[in-house]
């Protein structure tokens, strides 16, 4: 298939100009250099490449890399990352606080801590506490089981590990004992009645909780998670309930206990003030709760902190307008603030940044599998004794001129649902009708091109550059590892990892392998808002055609979904070494027969009562041997494969 060539190129495309197309325009095509820079970049073969240390090298050419995994039969969809990006990460957050505390003199330090919940996956975490290590980084644990797996990773001695989120009698036990493990273990009290549980573990194994505390603060996010913060909050406490909560560890003797004031406004805050108000609020807090006597020692500023999807710098909700710089300086100099005012000692300053830490990390690799365009050649002229309706179409679309688009517009609309309603009643063939849909995508395709000369585009025909689009179908599920397209849509970049010294002249949505309408991607990043469809190249079903999803190593995998039972992506772990890259895991992606299983389904009970069913079509003459031996050997080894569309057999 693919868009017939001599298709004319679309208006708002940088125009096709005398000077061929170059990656340098690829690169301003899809604002790699805005959301990408410094991990993402298009090299001179027009690759993309990746810089897994955000130096410029080593440089990995992820079209050569794809090849070569599937060469040796790991199979796209495929979930590439990069560990390195991690480590850089983590390195300039600490970096960005450290030069804040120098700047303004901070008599205190920063330790970060990993969110476990934003990627539970256990390499990454390994990961993250190794290039950790040299700050001290933590882990911040948001369930039981997010503890179980920071009490484990989290092996060195003096490591932090920051508990929020619903606590039982087990949950907290378990973290006042690991206390004697050589770590500082805090439980975040989140609500109020979290208290008497702690006091009860307290009693019964004797040991003294270091206990934080979550506050509610009145200040809110913005955008998607506005409702994390502000009154109404899920989580936290009331300057009442705090109160509250101080008098009764006094009552108990253990002021001394509460260590760590946390907020938590909201995730991707992409403005600035949102963060300042809240930090303003908390750190106040912090120094009236010193001020009551209670030890403290910790502020914790929370997750929020935001990454730029599409480039534009903006508070955009899928931009950010401030720099990990502005962010660090601004937590330092309101917490030193507000402190020096009172006269009490700064804190030690801990945030919880989740998205920001992980999402540059990985990138999912896909395959377009087929495309379908809207295809048109010249338009058919009708005969002369043709239906009337069909003279006036092709009239219509002769008299298509940049003064009367939308008037020709109505026409095309009028004349195609008439032709419907003909039809209906019996007066238009089959092929007449077939022939008007076909003038009237023909007018469409002229009203479209006719719509680049004009300086205002009317409202009514801003769909039509989508109508007209193609639809490329790809191998993967939007709800195993795009979920949050289709759950808040969220914008991730999306851009062909090759190719890209080729002018990308079509226009495309994307459509998954689900069998659901909501499995496709529609809305594509923009430095003005968002697009609707993607620039793509031509795509010849003899050749593969890879399009690459970014920045989505952040929440995507574990909020991923078995919808359709398409499982796991395969995925694989590449660590930089000095001028290339090693392959450090290989995880392969769920099988038919994993899937099956979660869905309680037992693999082995299911061949063998198709096999039941093929002995007896055999008995009954329906199936020969060979037939039935087919059948079998295809239903078993399709138990053992890969969930996605796959080319190896
Ligand atoms: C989700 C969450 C985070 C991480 O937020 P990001 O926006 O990913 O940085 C941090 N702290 C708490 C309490 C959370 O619930």
């Amino acid at each position: 298939m693919g868009i017939p060539s001599e298709r004319p190129s679309r208006p708002s495309i940088p125009a096709p100009a005398a000077d061929p197309w170059s990656v340098e325009r690829s690169a301003s095509q899809y604002l790699i250099n805005g959301w990408g820079a410094p991990y993402f970049g298009i090299n001179d073969r027009g690759h993309v490449s990746v810089f897994p240390t955000g130096q410029g090298r080593p440089a990995i050419d992820l079209f050569e890399l794809t090849e070569s995994l599937r060469a040796r039969g790991v199979e796209p969809p495929l979930l590439i990352r990069f560990a390195d990006v991690v480590g850089h990460r983590i390195q300039q957050i600490n970096r960005a606080f450290e030069q804040a505390i120098a700047e303004y003199g901070y008599q205190g330090r920063y330790r970060g801590v990993y969110p476990v919940k934003v990627n539970q996956e256990r390499h990454l975490v390994d990961e993250v506490i190794e290039f950790g290590k040299p700050w001290d980084f933590g882990l911040e644990a948001g369930s039981k089981p997010e503890l179980l797996i920071a009490l484990a990773a989290m092996s060195s001695p003096g490591g932090l590990i920051v508990c929020n989120g619903y606590k039982d009698e087990q949950y907290i036990e378990t973290a006042l004992l690991a206390q004697r493990l050589d770590k500082t273990v805090i439980v975040v009290l989140e609500r109020l009645e979290e208290v008497d549980i702690v006091l009860r573990a307290y009693r019964k194994l004797g040991i003294r909780p270091q206990l934080g505390v979550r506050a509610k603060l009145t200040a809110r996010g913005v955008g998607r998670w506005k409702d994390s913060a502000g009154e109404r909050a899920k989580f936290g406490l009331s300057t009442v309930e705090i109160c509250e909560l101080v008098d009764r560890l006094a009552a108990c003797g253990l002021t001394d206990c509460l260590l760590l004031l946390h907020h938590h406004i909201g995730s991707q805050i992409s403005s600035i003030i949102p963060i300042k108000n809240a930090l303003q609020e908390a750190s106040h807090i912090y120094v009236e709760l010193k001020k009551m006597g209670c030890q403290m020692g910790y502020l914790d500023v929370g997750g929020g902190l935001a990454i730029d999807y599409d480039g534009s710098r903006t508070d955009f909700h899928a931009s950010t307008n401030y720099e990990l710089s502005e962010y660090a300086a601004d937590v330092v100099a309101h917490i030193q603030g507000a402190c020096k005012g009172a006269d009490v000692p700064v804190p030690t300053i801990v945030s919880e940044s989740g998205r920001a830490i992980a999402a540059h990390h990985s990138v999912l690799v896909f395959e377009v599998v087929s495309a379908s365009t809207v295809r048109l050649g010249d338009p058919v002229v009708p005969r002369s004794d043709a239906h009337r309706l069909l003279q006036e179409l092709y009239e219509t679309y002769q008299g298509i001129l940049p003064k009367n688009v939308q008037e020709s517009w109505h026409d095309a609309n009028q004349a195609k649902e008439e032709a419907q309603n003909l039809f209906k009643y019996g007066y238009l063939s089959l092929r007449e009708r077939a022939q008007a849909e076909r003038l009237f995508w023909n007018c469409c395709e002229k009203i479209q091109e006719t719509m680049g000369r004009l300086k205002f585009v009317p409202e009514e025909l801003h769909g039509l550059e989508q109508a007209m689009s193609a639809t490329y179908y790809c191998n993967f599920s939007v709800f195993q590892s795009a979920p949050d397209v289709w759950a808040i849509d969220q914008l991730f970049p999306i851009m062909p990892i090759h190719r890209l010294d080729e002018e990308p002249r079509v226009r495309a949505t994307l459509a998954d392998v689900t069998c659901d309408s909501d499995g496709v991607i529609d809305r594509f990043i923009d430095l003005e808002d968002e697009r609707r469809t993607v620039d793509v190249h031509p795509y010849h079903e003899s050749d593969p055609y890879y399009l690459g999803m970014f920045l989505n190593g952040a929440y995507q995998e574990i909020l991923g979904d078995l919808h359709n039972l398409f499982g796991d992506t395969n995925a694989v772990h590449i660590r930089a070494t000095d001028d290339s890259y090693q392959i450090k895991h290989v995880v392969k992606g769920d099988s038919i027969a994993d899937v099956l299983r979660y869905v309680e389904y037992d693999p082995l009970a299911m061949s063998e009562s198709v096999r039941k069913q093929a002995e007896r079509a055999l008995e009954e003459g329906k199936l020969d041997n060979a037939q039935v031996r087919t059948l079998l050997r295809h239903y078993e080894h399709a138990l053992r494969s890969y969930t996605y569309l796959t080319s190896d057999d």
